[in-house]
């Protein structure tokens, strides 16, 4: 069970922020991939698994962390990554580090060399472990289900109701454990997504599958028309996808940095944080209470130092 702090960060246009700390989650730099991780790791440690199989790409946080998680086991890590975002960053150092093998390969060959390296493992006595690139899957959505009832604590222990959450939206497994928190206690609020690199329609329909799959999985049911009315993924601030130079997106990370001590990055919670200031005053919201949750990544803090004037 992780449980991070909430700190109220002042006034944004008449709307109070308040942002929750998943960055600091004591375990290799913290984030939502930390989050995700523990449930998929506590299934290792129950099992009889003796390794463990994910891919992603260099700048990959949920890869750093696996890493890390496989290395305090003592149990190897193979890592699949795509030709087209090899360069090395801080994240895949620590993956190196950590003793993950990592195998380059042209992000067509990704899927078939998942499969043969698992079969390779097997053949040869070993008992593997996958967890899908992201942590994507109902265990990664269980972990931002949780994470939804701290806020839902939060809120009674301080009589404070939000009534928008914004955070980070990639493969959209964090919204969806969100929204089945939202629609398992029917709470009214906004829960906005924005979108970091995937373009509507295919970026809101993979969050609608992983709330339907997890619903379906756990016996809940819900009308097709309320599940959609709840999944609100904004496209709009994804700049040029993952990684950008936006000024707006440096200034944020500068201003969270020297005003409260906060480190953002520009691929994921920079451009969130800047999107949401945008959508606040795009649509108009006043006088609201608004969460941002800080999914991390923070080792991409460092990476983009030398690039910030
Ligand atoms: C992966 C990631 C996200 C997106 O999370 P999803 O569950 O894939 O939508 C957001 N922020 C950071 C820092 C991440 O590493």
């Amino acid at each position: 069970m992780v449980e991070t702090l909430i700190q109220n960060l002042g006034e944004i246009h008449n709307n109070i922020i308040y942002i929750k700390r998943d960055d600091l989650i004591p375990i290799s730099f913290g984030g939502n991939k930390a989050r995700k991780a523990i449930n998929f790791f506590r299934e290792i440690d129950e099992g009889n698994y003796d390794c463990v199989v994910t891919y992603g790409s260099s700048s990959s946080n949920h890869c750093r962390i696996v890493s890390s998680m496989a290395a305090m086991r003592k149990i190897s890590c193979y890592i699949i990554g795509p030709q087209e975002a090899s360069k090395p960053t801080f994240n895949s150092i620590l993956m190196g580090w950590l003793g993950a093998e990592i195998t380059i390969v042209p992000v067509e060959t990704v899927h078939d060399t998942i499969e043969k390296k698992l079969e390779h493992l097997r053949k040869q006595g070993r008992n593997p472990y996958f967890i899908a690139g992201g942590g994507h899957g109902n265990l990664g959505t269980q972990a931002y289900v949780d994470c939804y009832e701290e806020i839902r604590e939060f809120e009674k222990q301080n009589q404070i109701h939000f009534d928008y959450i914004f955070f980070a939206s990639g493969t959209g497994t964090t919204q969806a454990g969100l929204v089945c928190g939202q629609l398992i206690h029917g709470d009214n609020r906004r829960i906005v997504g924005i979108s970091i690199a995937r373009k509507n329609p295919r970026g809101r329909q993979v969050v609608l599958n992983s709330v339907k799959e997890y619903l379906s999985e756990k016996n809940y049911y819900f009308e097709d028309e309320k599940i959609e009315k709840n999944v609100v993924f904004v496209d709009k601030y994804t700049g040029s996808g993952y990684g950008t130079n936006n000024i707006e997106i440096e200034q944020t990370i500068k201003d969270m940095l020297f005003t409260h001590g906060i480190p953002l990055d520009s691929t994921y919670t920079g451009k969130a944080y800047t999107g949401m200031k945008a959508y606040l005053i795009e649509q108009g919201v006043r006088g609201k209470n608004i969460l941002f949750i800080h999914t991390g990544g923070t080792p991409l803090f460092f990476d983009e130092l030398e690039n910030i004037n």
